[in-house]
């Protein structure tokens, strides 16, 4: 007996922040929709689709971790950032590497740690949260006021709201705004006010009792979608092909991978399918469904970084005065304690004059791999970052080959991709303001720019990307609807289609919104096609 229905109206491929916006609108707009989403990895947290930073207890964490790896042989691991700074292949937790031979093919300088991960929340049960909106030419034009339409602030307004993102969780955070004001006199000259240096928008949120509560899946789900009755999960559930017929979607075809599953697989029926498996696994869906747009899987484009450390000078009178330096009204001990990891994000925003996103991050006292004496004063080191933005070319892709499978069974994920002389440039030239940075801040802890393997930032674009028009360059509409293939639409970061160098979730997630309702109005548009909802 299959654990699925044998009919649904939308069919939703992969759990993370994307796959969740579809089932949150649908859940919102049409009730009614009988909706199933599937996701390969298991249900690590709780609720399903929570950060795993949520889970109190170390040990749990994590096995959560551990289990949202995959069913291959991940690469070795080791909890520190300095690995990835060394130039390590090494993965983070929460996420596995493609193997060696797959992240660099027919030469070029690949993607050595490009990562991923199989559970219930995809990355965001392991992300950082940081959801700024893009500018400038990092905008969808087509989307944008210049063309009339100025819909993209209104869809990004309204991913701040499933994201749960917020500007004030880290309000009390030691020296957050003393950085801010180093920061602005070397960053806001002859910068538009949005384009300032200025607090992160991130998808956290504290609770009364001061414990910091990080988004995953399950706030883009919310209670909207658990309490949706016509809603449903299924976890270890891979879906191995899309079934279309004659250029129209019929649904999917699922193997049960869960204990009793028996590998068993399974039809499921459906008049629309989302296919949101990440940005190098939602063009191995279609590909291995026989569904090969020219656009498929071209256009890749992560963010090269660059990072440095340095420690806020002139603090210690402050501090031994037990004075509050964040601006806000706590304590700045208090603060300290109450933080994970990371304290007080600041933002410094694309331009396309200096096309890279700075990211500066307090890093908290214990542990802090880059500061090696005993006197380290909470919050007073600071890790600033650099995502650049990538010259696009058609030729950096992921690729498949007939016969080279992965762990699961699936076309394996490989991977071309180049860096070219203006991407060179580019990194040169956030190098130079990363120092700029932090002398405006304080001292170097080291005199090294670090320049992070190709792939580590995580925000991996272009393979499915959205287009005016069908012209062999994109490969889907501005509704995210795959052309030439009804019913079935393409979700997540792969799905922008400009070169970007803000953190792109927030995005990735406007663009499902106006795709989910889409769907939300053709299905109710068509009583005839709605009403054949399997009742449960
Ligand atoms: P994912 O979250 O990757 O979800 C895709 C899901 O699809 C996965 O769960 C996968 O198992 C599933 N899947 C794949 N194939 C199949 C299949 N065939 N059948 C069924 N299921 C399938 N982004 C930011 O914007 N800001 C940040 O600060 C940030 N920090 C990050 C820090 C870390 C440590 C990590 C790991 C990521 C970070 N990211 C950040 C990236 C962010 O998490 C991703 O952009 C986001 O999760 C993408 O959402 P998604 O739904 O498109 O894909």
């Amino acid at each position: 007996m299959s654990r699925y229905p044998a009919s649904v109206d939308v069919a939703i491929v992969g759990s993370g922040p994307a796959g969740a916006t579809y089932a949150r609108i649908l859940s919102e707009l049409a009730p009614e929709l009988h909706v199933a989403m599937f996701e390969v990895g298991p249900t690590v947290s709780n609720p399903p689709g929570a950060h795993v930073k949520n889970i109190e207890d170390p040990e749990k964490r994590s096995l959560a971790q551990r289990r949202s790896e995959g069913p291959g042989e991940a690469a070795a691991k080791l909890n520190s950032p300095v690995a990835l700074a060394q130039g390590k292949r090494q993965s983070r937790p929460g996420t596995y590497l493609l193997p060696d031979g797959d992240f660099s093919v027919d030469g070029g300088d690949g993607l050595p740690v490009a990562a991923m991960s199989s559970n219930v929340g995809g990355m965001s049960a392991h992300w950082t949260g940081a959801c700024p909106r893009p500018g400038e030419s990092e905008r969808i034009a087509f989307l944008d006021k210049e063309s009339g339409t100025g819909e993209l602030d209104e869809l990004l307004s309204e991913a701040e709201r499933l994201l749960g993102v917020t500007t004030d969780a880290f309000e009390d955070a030691p020296f957050s705004q003393l950085i801010r004001d180093r920061l602005a006199p070397v960053v806001d000259p002859g910068r538009v006010p949005e384009a300032r240096v200025q607090r992160m928008p991130l998808a956290v949120r504290r609770r009364d009792d001061g414990r910091l509560v990080w988004s995953g899946s399950d706030v883009v789900l919310g209670d909207v979608a658990r309490k949706n009755t016509n809603f449903e999960l299924f976890d270890e559930s891979l879906v191995t092909m899309i079934v279309t017929d004659g250029g129209e979607t019929r649904g999917v075809e699922v193997r049960d991978l869960s204990e009793g599953g028996a590998q068993q697989t399974s039809e499921v029926s459906a008049k629309v399918v989302v296919v949101a498996a990440d940005a190098l696994r939602t063009p191995q869906v279609l590909w291995a469904s026989g569904i090969r747009p020219e656009a498929l899987g071209r256009y890749l484009n992560d963010q090269s970084q660059v990072v440095f450390a340095a420690r806020i000078t002139g603090i210690e009178a402050q501090e031994q005065a037990g004075g509050n330096t964040s601006g806000g009204d706590a304590p700045a001990a208090k603060a300290a304690g109450a933080i994970s990891e990371t304290s007080g994000v600041s933002w410094v925003p694309y331009t396309d004059e200096k096309p890279f996103h700075g990211q500066i991050m307090q890093l908290d006292a214990s542990p802090v791999p880059v500061a090696f004496d005993d006197a380290v004063i909470p919050g007073s080191i600071v890790g600033l970052g650099m995502f650049c933005a990538k010259e696009l070319q058609r030729d950096d892709r992921v690729l498949f080959t007939d016969g080279h499978l992965d762990s699961y069974g699936m076309p394996a994920v490989r991977i071309h991709y180049t860096v070219t002389d203006r991407d060179r440039e580019v990194m040169d030239a956030a190098e130079a303001e990363l120092r700029r940075l932090g002398d405006a801040v304080g001292e170097p802890l080291d005199e090294r720019v670090m320049r992070l393997p190709f792939g580590a930032s995580l925000h991996y674009q272009g393979t499915t990307r959205m287009g005016q028009v069908d012209d062999g360059e994109s490969v889907c509409s501005p509704t995210s609807e795959v052309w030439g293939v009804s019913g079935l639409y393409v979700a997540g970061n792969g799905v922008i289609p400009t070169s970007t160098a803000c953190n792109p979730t927030l995005t990735g997630v406007a663009l499902a919104v106006k795709g989910a309702r889409d769907i939300a109005a053709k299905l109710t548009a068509e009583p005839a096609l709605a009403s054949t909802t399997r009742t449960v």
